[in-house]
């Protein structure tokens, strides 16, 4: 079979969208060459201890030692579990792949379990594709018209121009007009007669114009040099494992990676796929880019996906597995025992554990002041002040979100400077964890059980 592997440079991450714009400020784990977590860098404040392991992790990582072994970030609600594991992954370069999931999310109707954990982990897996090409990209950039010519027909002279703007590759040329935006590569065969310029892309036959060989015009074919026309370009690109399984998959089609409905992917095109790109790491055609899989409140999974994380962990094309839990001791879903963080002990085990810890007033307030900066919004000293202490009372994430509730507020009366009648008002209208079940116990009686 060959495999597809171009793309529509689609994102099927939405999901995970809304879990990343909260840490669109962070931009690595903000560590030093020696490894060591600077106070506040890379949008990262704090967290010290977590962020020199996690620093130990991408040593790991970067010299192949990881295999077989996941990450267990294990700490209260906002204290950057999450933040830490996107800052790994970007620590890790560019193109790694990070894919975000909530352990709930796993549980669907249209989707048995284990098959959408086996789409996160093949969506964390990179593969860089190496393509040496002979095609040189050109635009066709001026057409000249001899109006001269008559006959119904215009002449011109056909430019055509490499992307790396350095050659221009002339034909003199019958033609009509409407080629301009076309896409010329070398290779292409490009067929002029009286009338028309027709162009045949490599194996696609492409005809621009209204063919006019019904018209008894000599057909002359002119075939792009591509010496001539520039030397060889050589293309990487990065799909994922799974963006290559739906390509392929003849019930779905590319066009489910656009709606995200990917439905169950047989298990024989994958073990096809693997093949395949074994062979083409075997060949040098192209390179493994184990990602990042965070999965969020693991908690939240039950006995069945962790033997299978257990198993896929073992895997030749692993993704760096970081997990995050918020619970203590509490019963692993599925069974009646009670266990660390509700994980099993056999995973626990293989597990390298993590601890975050809740933030001092300092650093909860370099963090809103770094939120509020990357919203774009400018926050008066005393608001912040007040910001931060509601963020010490109750959580960094409701302070957090009052920003950008404020901001609302502040526009209403045209100003883009949040003071700190917007907070109060803002924190009126909007209850955090613990006020919210004040007011449930207090009107309990007029909710439904
Ligand atoms: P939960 O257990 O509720 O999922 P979490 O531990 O994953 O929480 P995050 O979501 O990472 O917490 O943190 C909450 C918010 O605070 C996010 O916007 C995050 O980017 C920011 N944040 C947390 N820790 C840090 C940090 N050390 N430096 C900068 N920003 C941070």
């Amino acid at each position: 079979m060959s495999i597809q592997t171009s793309n529509p440079s689609s994102n099927d991450y939405s999901k995970a969208l809304s879990l990343i714009a909260a840490h669109s400020h962070i931009s690595g784990l903000g560590l030093d060459e020696h490894l060591q977590p600077k106070a506040t860098s890379q949008g990262m404040v704090g967290q010290l201890q977590a962020r020199r392991a996690a620093g130990i992790i991408l040593k790991m990582v970067q010299n192949g030692t990881i295999a077989g072994r996941a990450v267990l970030l294990a700490g209260p609600p906002s204290t950057g579990k999450t933040a830490l594991a996107m800052g790994l992954s970007q620590s890790l370069g560019e193109d790694v792949p990070f894919t975000a999931i909530a352990g709930s999310e796993i549980f669907s109707l249209e989707l048995s379990k284990t098959e959408a954990l086996t789409q996160a982990f093949r969506k964390s897996i990179g593969v860089k594709i190496k393509e040496e090409t002979e095609m040189i990209e050109g635009e066709v950039v001026e057409i000249q018209i001899d109006k001269s010519i008559t006959g119904g027909h215009k002449q011109g002279k056909l430019t055509i121009k490499t992307t790396d703007m350095e050659t221009i590759y002339e034909l003199g040329s019958k033609m009509i007009e409407g080629l301009t935006k076309e896409k010329v590569l070398a290779g292409d065969v490009i067929s002029i007669d009286k009338a028309s310029v027709k162009i045949t892309k490599l194996g696609r036959s492409f005809a621009r114009s209204r063919d006019y060989d019904a018209m008894g015009a000599e057909t002359r074919f002119v075939q792009c040099p591509e010496g001539e026309l520039q030397k060889r370009k050589s293309v990487v690109h990065t799909v994922s494992l799974h963006e290559i399984d739906v390509i392929n998959s003849r019930t779905q089609g590319f066009l489910a990676l656009f709606t995200g409905d990917t439905g169950e992917i047989r298990s024989e095109v994958r073990d096809q796929i693997n093949t395949k790109v074994a062979e083409w790491k075997e060949e040098g055609k192209a390179d493994i880019v184990p990602g990042v899989l965070f999965i969020d409140e693991v908690h939240m999974l039950d006995i069945e996906c962790f033997s299978f994380i257990n198993r896929a962990l073992e895997d030749e094309f692993a993704p760096i597995v970081v997990m995050a839990t918020n619970r203590g001791i509490s019963k692993t879903r599925g069974t009646n025992y009670k266990s660390p963080h509700g994980l099993p002990l056999d995973l626990l085990d293989r597990s390298i554990i993590i601890t975050t810890h809740n933030y001092n007033e300092q650093e909860i307030k370099t963090i809103l002041s770094i939120r509020a900066q990357e919203e774009e919004v400018d926050v008066a000293a005393d608001a912040l002040d007040l910001l931060t202490k509601i963020g010490t009372e109750t959580s960094l994430r409701y302070a957090s979100n009052l920003i950008a509730v404020s901001q609302q507020i502040a526009q209403k009366r045209k100003s883009n400077n949040i003071e700190v009648a917007d907070i109060k008002r803002a924190y009126l209208l909007f209850l955090d964890s613990s006020r919210s079940v004040k007011f449930l116990q207090e009107f309990e009686p007029q909710y439904i059980d």
